[in-house]
């Protein structure tokens, strides 16, 4: 027998099952919608110019070397990381407040920061963390393993497909003080529902009044508007406030750095005493999990964001991509209403970043993939960014069956 004879078959992940789902379907007309990765018109993986570029300047520098990173990982990637999010201007990036370490994407920050929060808050503080109900798979998974209890707060609103702003205020006003806040900071995944700017400032209110911890998930700064700044007012608007909060940042979808794992996670605290320190304790975090962090990723990206050229070339292929993926809403839209599918579908043009969340139940949702070969989760959110103008006709088609 085996030592591993009572190990149980895990069942596979549920997002990253879809793709396997996919890739078994021999239909040619099979779509993959499931992935929260971007493609091109023709449905191909798209690797942005500017990071070709910054690749190939960096393996022609001959001072590159594979040297091992700091624990905290590579700073001019992280100084221009936090100054991405926060802005030059912001009062914690002028007063030298934020802590910044590199991280495993924004996975791996999100990690990082939760194990740090489970360490180091204040041991009269619980250990709870609220997060939206729905929300991205693995949020639940992360804070559970750094010991966090997990709580929801409401989210999304079926009825509306919109945000259930009354009652996500009320469960915030009810959680214990030193509870950590999870929001996403733009293009929630994965509903595509964000709240307004001025619902923003009341959620300031009431996440100051509350003395929660915010700890903004920010995966998709810039690919939401195509604008790096307007994506990243929430974060802005809390910082600006002077609150302390966690920050966690990915280059995987803006620069399409997925593999590559180049994210950061950053805390901004009331002082640079205070900075200095949390970032000494992030280190002890770090370490022990994974030692230090690769180079690549960061490096191409701290090559994007510091060179003026490949800047305003990315920010130009961000608007793009940005770009494609509104016009594939307006596609859907337009093919829906076209074919009478019952229904307010105006949901699909409000809703905001990669993905929809089309409400289609569940035998909905199975039957999109077993008759239409529409490969996607089955709580009925579609990744926009896989369709193109001729697979958006052909999804309408499919949805307007599975629904009648
Ligand atoms: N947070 C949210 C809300 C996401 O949607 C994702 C990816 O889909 C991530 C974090 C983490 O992505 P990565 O670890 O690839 O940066």
């Amino acid at each position: 027998g085996s030592t591993w004879d009572h190990v149980q078959q895990a069942p596979p992940d549920p997002i990253i099952g879809v793709t396997d789902g996919w890739r078994a379907d021999p239909d040619p007309r099979k779509l993959n919608l499931g992935v929260g990765a971007y493609r091109t018109e023709e449905g191909k993986p798209y690797v942005l110019k500017a990071v070709r570029e910054a690749e190939q300047q960096i393996l022609a520098d001959p001072a590159m070397n594979k040297e091992y990173l700091p624990i905290s990982g590579n700073p001019e990637f992280n100084r221009l990381a936090r100054t991405l999010a926060l802005g030059l201007s912001s009062p914690a990036i002028q007063q030298n407040r934020v802590a910044t370490v590199q991280a495993l994407s924004g996975t791996g920050a999100l990690r990082v920061g939760a194990e740090f929060l489970s360490t180091h808050l204040p041991s009269s503080f619980p250990r709870i963390v609220y997060l939206p109900s729905p929300t991205w798979g693995n949020h639940k998974s992360i804070f559970a393993k750094a010991g966090f209890q997990v709580r929801e707060y409401r989210y999304f609103c079926a009825g509306t497909r919109g945000l259930d702003f009354v009652g996500m205020v009320a469960d915030l006003k009810a959680a214990p003080p030193g509870s950590v806040l999870l929001l996403h900071a733009c293009a929630h995944n994965p509903t595509g529902v964000d709240p307004s700017p001025e619902q923003w400032k009341q959620l300031l209110e009431v996440t100051s009044e509350g003395r929660l911890i915010p700890f903004f998930d920010m995966a998709y700064q810039g690919f939401a508007s195509g604008d790096l700044d307007a994506d990243a007012a929430s974060v802005r608007l809390f910082v600006d406030a002077g609150l302390e909060l966690v920050l966690g940042q990915s280059f995987a979808k803006n620069m399409g750095l997925y593999g590559e794992r180049a994210g950061a996670l950053s805390v901004v605290c009331k002082s640079k005493d205070v900075a200095t320190r949390v970032e000494s304790q992030l280190k002890l975090v770090i370490r022990p999990m994974y030692s230090n962090p690769p180079m690549h990723g960061a490096a191409i990206a701290a090559r994007v964001m510091g060179d003026p050229k490949l800047n305003e070339l990315w920010k130009e292929e961000l608007r793009g991509m940005a770009d494609r993926i509104k016009l594939m809403r307006k596609v859907l839209y337009d093919q829906l209403v076209a074919r009478n599918v019952p229904g307010d579908w105006s949901f699909v043009l409000k809703q905001i970043g990669m993905f929809s969340f089309t409400g289609m139940t569940r035998p909905q949702c199975e039957l999109l993939v077993s008759k239409w070969h529409v490969h996607l989760t089955l709580d009925g959110r579609i990744s926009m960014a896989g369709l193109s103008a001729t697979t958006a006709p052909y999804l309408a088609e499919a949805i307007a069956d599975v629904i009648k």
